[in-house]
This record gives structure tokens, sequence and C-alpha cells, in this order.
């Protein structure tokens, strides 16, 4: 099963990748190729149908969350063609984007292009995922950098707070001449210090004013320097550079479940990968015991019971800890470690017990 996943990873998650990267993925061949990964990883071929021991949604979470990290194809797949809209509104001057900016003249908000000519399918297909609940990753990590502000658009973009300004003073915003105006446009230096200067369609109202003034604070607040050049920064990798595997981590948690804790215990490194898998599935209580059997009626109650003492039912906690033959095996490694102490009663504690993280006892 170790095999099985390496070969997932490194093979069956790379394989259309040279597609994933132009072409948005239908949800069906989602489907058949994850169905072709959970068959091979639970019994190594892709054409009979497998027992699966564990969820597949459970599966593509990431290590710490309890999966093996497998990933999901269609979160990679919307993640590669963000990256088309990271490169096409940030700085530069590729060929490729400057044909796509003469042909379709996109005006940006937020760091998303906006096409007020009809774009191409593939262009259509990219927007159409900024236009799922899933672009809310990319526009909550990406973050504009202000310093002189020539490159960031003044309501528009993130650039200051929580939420664009359009957002966060969406009257004050309906109320300004100058809506598109880049952050560079909306005031002036003077000796070497930057004097805001908004422009307004009419005089401003009392409550209006009130507006205004935790606007003049915040913006008083950011520091500007006139020699340093704005910069856009996807706030989950260190470097602020934009990474799939980064935003199609963050898509998984989204789509597949939260953080969970898990035992670190687990992945202990220099552990070998195919004991590392049977302890993940021994503290899911998916290992296939005799009693796991009896359950699934492949056994009968007499033939459930454990190998070593032939007087119990040959659970996980009687197999692994309560047995006389295991719990002897305990006792001499903890003995001969000089530790003393109370064991776990389930197999679940014992993958916690720091006893079993302790240099001393490894
Ligand atoms: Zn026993």
């Amino acid at each position: 099963m170790a095999g099985h996943l390496c070969l997932i990873k490194s093979v069956l998650n790379s394989l259309v990748i040279y597609f994933m990267y132009v072409f948005k993925m239908p949800k069906g061949v989602g489907r058949l190729l994850s169905s072709i990964q959970r068959r091979f990883l639970w019994c190594g071929c892709t054409k009979q149908r497998s027992f699966c021991k564990i969820q597949w949604r459970l599966v593509m979470r990431e290590k710490k969350q309890g999966g093996l990290g497998v990933g999901s194809l269609i979160s990679k797949n919307r993640a590669l063609l963000l990256k088309w809209i990271w490169r096409l509104s940030s700085p530069g001057t590729s060929l490729w984007k400057m044909i796509i900016s003469s042909m379709y003249n996109p005006a940006y908000e937020n760091g998303i292009p906006i096409f007020y000519n009809q774009p191409s399918k593939i262009w259509k297909d990219i927007m159409s995922i900024v236009q799922t609940d899933v672009h809310h990753v990319f526009t909550n990590h990406c973050k504009f950098m202000v310093w002189n502000g020539s490159l960031t658009s003044f309501w528009l973009d993130n650039w200051i707070g929580d939420y664009p300004l359009k957002t966060a003073f969406a009257r004050l915003y309906l109320l300004s001449s100058s809506k598109s105006a880049l952050v560079a446009d909306m005031g002036r230096w003077s000796n070497g210090i930057w004097l805001w200067s908004l422009q307004w369609r009419r005089p401003l109202f009392h409550f209006e004013q009130e507006q205004l003034s935790l606007l003049s604070s915040l913006l008083e607040s950011k520091p500007m320097f006139c020699h340093k050049m704005d910069k856009k920064i996807w706030t989950l990798n260190s470097d602020g550079l934009f990474s799939v595997k980064s935003c199609s981590k963050m898509m998984d948690q989204l789509l597949y479940g939260g953080a969970k804790p898990f035992q670190s215990s687990v992945w202990i490194k220099l552990t070998p990968p195919k004991v590392q898998l049977f302890l993940w599935l021994l503290v899911q209580d998916k290992v296939t015991t005799r009693d796991f059997l009896f359950q699934h009626d492949y056994l009968t109650l007499q033939e459930s019971r454990c190998a070593f003492c032939n007087k119990s039912l040959e659970s996980l906690s009687h197999l692994f800890i309560h047995c006389h033959f295991t719990w002897n095996i305990w006792m001499k490694l903890l003995s001969n470690r000089g530790f003393c102490s109370v064991f776990s009663k389930s197999v679940d504690d014992m993958c916690c017990n720091p006893i079993l993280d302790s240099p001393r006892f490894s």
C-alpha cells in the first residue's frame, strides 16, 4: 500500500498536469480520476471494484489533518488556472500578457481581471473559477504592499485594513469622483510628506463626515515612500510569490475539512513507509483484525478469537495492548529503556503517549 501511495502521488497525480495547466477539468473527469486512484490505492489495479477502508475525502487531506496528503485534482486544477490570473495581474512585460491585454483590455479589481470584451473559451473557464466560492482563497490571500501607490487601485484593491476600501466604506465609494483611481492619484507629495486629497461628487453630510474621519485615520496610519514601487504578495508563502501547492492545499482544507489534530507519532521520521501506513490505519481502527472480519461477516464468532491466547475476540486494543503475549512485550520494552508508566487503555491513546515520542524510547 505504501508503494501504491507513492505511485499515486508521483505518477497518477502528475500525468494530467499538462492539461490541467490550461483547461478547466470537468467534475465528471475529476470523479473518474479519483476513482482510478482509489482503486489503485486499495487493491493495486484500476479495473476491479475495491473495498475502501477509509473514505477518499479523508485520504486526500494533509497528513497533519488525518489524511495521506494525496490532495484533490480539482483543487490542483483550480490553483493552476488561478496562477494565470496572478501572472496577468502582476507587473511585467511578457509577450503573452501584452497580447491578452491588447485583445481584451482588462480592468483589475482586487487582483481579479474584468474583461469587457468577450474572452476566449480558455479565459472564460478561468474566470468561471473566480466566480465560485473558492475564489475567496485567492482574494483573501492576495495582498498589496503599497509604497508609492503607482500600481494599486485606491478603492478596488485590498491594500489597507481587512477588505478593499470599496467594501469597507461603501457609501464614500459611491460618492467618490475617482472610483478607479490609483493610490498615487489620491494625494500629493509636499516637502517629502504625503498629503491625502480625496475628491467627492458633492459636499458630505454629517454621518458621511464620520465615515470620512474613520477613513482618514486609517490612511494616516499608512506610511508612503515615493521611491519604492508597490508589490503584490501571496500571504501563504513566506517569499510572497503565488504557489500552486499552497493555493490547492488551502482549497482542500475548505472543501474536505478543516484542521483536525492528528497523532504526530504516526509519521515519525525514519520509520519505513509501510509501518507508517499500518499505524495510520491502526489509529483509525481500520486494521483487518479477526474482530473486524467478524463484524463484516467474513468469519464466524468462533474463528474470530485471538491467535495468541484464543480467549478473547481479536480486537485492536486486545491484539496490540491487552493480550498477555503483547503485554509482556510492551513491559519488556519499557523496562529495558528504564520507563515505569501506566500504559494506555486504547490504541488511540497509545499513539498519543509521550513515552513513544521520546528519543529514549525510539
Ligand atoms: Zn490474546
